[in-house]
């Protein structure tokens, strides 16, 4: 299409670096037609929900002050409960991240000399001062619960036998992270998080089980509460915010697990009655309705992403060809210059802030600095097309999201355009 490659010129994208997409789009079409059998399962699954809990415009009024009998919020809480097949959720704007999210699961659900155990590494940078693994004030350590934690075999897969030694008569709680986060791990199938809960199960029936599901929600049919996960916890400025949630986490899982929930995140004797919805309630409705749709976008930008990065010879994880468990792309560039272009490709690309340019800084619950491209209309949104990494070696870019599969695709090749410009690669 001649005016569309002529806007691309204008937009700075050359009809070589175009042709170059196009070749390996070509490759991806029976992919992309399975992701889009599965988006449709996933927009069922929303729709039904949403017409069994009678969904009408009652749902969408603000409510102010504490909140009490806020029937849309508690409706919202209803639908995501029956999307995830769990008995319960607390789904609130009060909630302001993944990390607060994760860290009242985890805080609601453990006494000090109770203990922690990840089977699966290394948890997420921001969770390892929740934890205490870097000393933080008000880290769980602080409060007398302990941790421990099994590494994955040299192979990715689960050390089983480490596992077994490692539950003990204190485990309360066992954490399992599903995207590889910023590490090169691979993500986790549900069906593989169900394996390991149901190892864990066997050896302690009465464990407790949260899955952090950040960015894999509906990029499979099944969620890790379908398998056994007593909380199943995301962020709503990723996946099931659908790109409209302005803020906010939520929690679904077992009754007993998201009512502690409820009372840590207000207060004991309050839990879930109170939390206005402050008018948001339209957005993390329409947004959780359009979410399925939104994933399968950034699940196409992704393999798009890496069918153009692992020819030229960057790493891909996962790579071209592997079955995707979440919308992560991790790209391993090899050095800084070429984790900034990539980003300003992606920043140029963007319709909000495109003018801006990425430059590395120091992020709170980092360790290292981080460099991060996001012209987003949610500031943070990692649902909407962004990119970020720690610069650290392998200088690896982490690239989600797109609220359109077009913008997700245009992202791409922009930064391609970048690295070419920079003198990093060739075609
Ligand atoms: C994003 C993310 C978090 C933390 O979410 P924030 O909203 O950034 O606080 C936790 N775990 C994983 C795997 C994530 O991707």
């Amino acid at each position: 299409m001649e005016e569309l490659l002529e806007l691309y010129s204008v937009m700075g994208v050359s009809p070589a670096v175009y042709q170059y997409g196009e070749e390996a789009l070509k490759r991806l079409e029976s992919r992309f037609s399975e992701i889009d059998k599965i988006a449709e399962y996933n927009q069922a699954k929303v729709l039904a929900a949403m017409q069994k809990n009678h969904v009408s415009a009652a749902c969408f009024a603000a409510t102010t002050g504490y909140g009490y009998d806020d029937m849309g919020r508690d409706n919202l809480e209803r639908v995501y409960a029956d999307v995830f097949h769990t008995e319960s959720a607390l789904v609130r704007p009060q909630i302001t991240c993944g990390t607060h999210a994760l860290t009242v699961a985890l805080s609601a659900n453990l006494l000090p000399g109770d203990e922690l155990l990840s089977p699966v590494g290394l948890p997420y940078d921001t969770l390892q001062e929740v934890i205490g693994i870097r000393p933080s004030p008000c880290s769980l350590a602080e409060y007398g619960v302990s941790y421990r934690q099994v590494d994955l075999l040299e192979d990715g897969s689960f050390d089983y036998e480490g596992i077994r030694s490692a539950i003990n008569e204190k485990t309360k709680l066992i954490t399992i992270q599903r995207s590889k986060g910023y590490a090169t791990r691979p993500t986790f199938s549900v069906t593989q998080i169900g394996e390991l809960i149901a190892f864990c199960k066997k050896i302690k029936p009465d464990v407790l089980v949260m899955v952090d599901n950040c960015y894999g929600e509906f990029v499979e049919t099944i969620e890790p509460s379908d398998v056994g996960a007593d909380m199943t916890v995301g962020s709503l400025i990723k996946n099931p915010g659908g790109g409209l949630a302005p803020i906010g986490g939520y929690i679904a899982g077992t009754k007993a697990c998201i009512d502690r929930c409820g009372y840590r995140l207000s207060a004991p004797g309050l839990g879930q009655e109170v939390g206005a919805n402050l008018g948001l309630m339209p957005a993390l409705y329409q947004g959780f309705f359009l979410a399925p749709t939104v994933v399968a976008g950034a699940e196409k930008g992704a393999i798009f992403a890496a069918n153009l990065y692992e020819p030229l010879g960057f790493p891909c994880f996962p790579n071209a060809t592997e079955n995707r468990h979440d919308i992560i792309q991790a790209v391993e560039l090899g050095s800084e210059a070429a984790m900034v272009a990539f980003c300003k490709g992606i920043q140029a690309a963007a319709p909000v802030d495109s003018f801006a340019s990425p430059i590395p800084g120091d992020m709170p619950g980092y360790d290292s600095q981080v460099i991060m491209a996001a012209g987003a209309f949610v500031q943070g949104s990692s649902i909407e097309l962004s990119a970020d990494g720690p610069i650290r070696p392998p200088y690896a870019v982490y690239f989600q999201g797109g609220l359109t599969w077009y913008h997700a695709k245009l992202g791409i090749l922009m930064s391609l355009q970048k690295m070419i410009d920079a003198d990093l690669i060739q075609l």
